[in-house]
């Protein structure tokens, strides 16, 4: 299932790329157009659009990478903690993880289970860590 969800989001990234090349071809030939042919009365409609196609396009590039970056600026964790021993461990969220899930046995006391007590979202620095203050060392 995983594999196939990826390889459909490969096919309509290798298509987005291809209809931006095509968008691209598509308004360079009408600037091109309009600025070679000055016969053509219509000249001015084809910039136009050959202007309106770039500009149109650079904002939808400038659009994607931003969905990535924010995907990055937080991390969802899962905490769990052991009905026996009360020990507790951080780990990244996994699909399927719900509060009061039993994650198997604690290694530590081997007779208590994990069981998942909170589930948050951590944000990430990106770039330089800014601390206010002084830094807990
Ligand atoms: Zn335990």
């Amino acid at each position: 299932m995983e594999k196939e969800a990826g390889r459909g989001e490969r096919i309509i990234q290798l298509v987005l790329v291809l209809v931006a090349i095509i968008a691209i071809l598509v308004g360079c030939y009408l600037i091109y157009y309009s600025l070679t042919q000055w016969l053509d009365f219509q000249r001015g409609a084809y910039l136009m659009y050959g202007f309106f196609i770039l500009i149109l396009l650079f904002y939808v590039l400038l659009a994607l990478p931003r969905k990535g970056k924010i995907q990055l600026t937080a991390k969802t964790v899962s905490v769990l903690r052991c009905n026996q021993c009360g020990a507790s461990m951080v780990r990244d969220f996994a699909k399927g993880d719900y509060i009061f899930k039993e994650e198997g046995r604690c290694g530590r006391c081997n007779s208590g289970t994990w069981i998942i007590e909170e589930i948050f979202e951590v944000p990430l620095r990106r770039g330089k860590p800014r601390r206010q203050g002084k830094s807990p060392r």
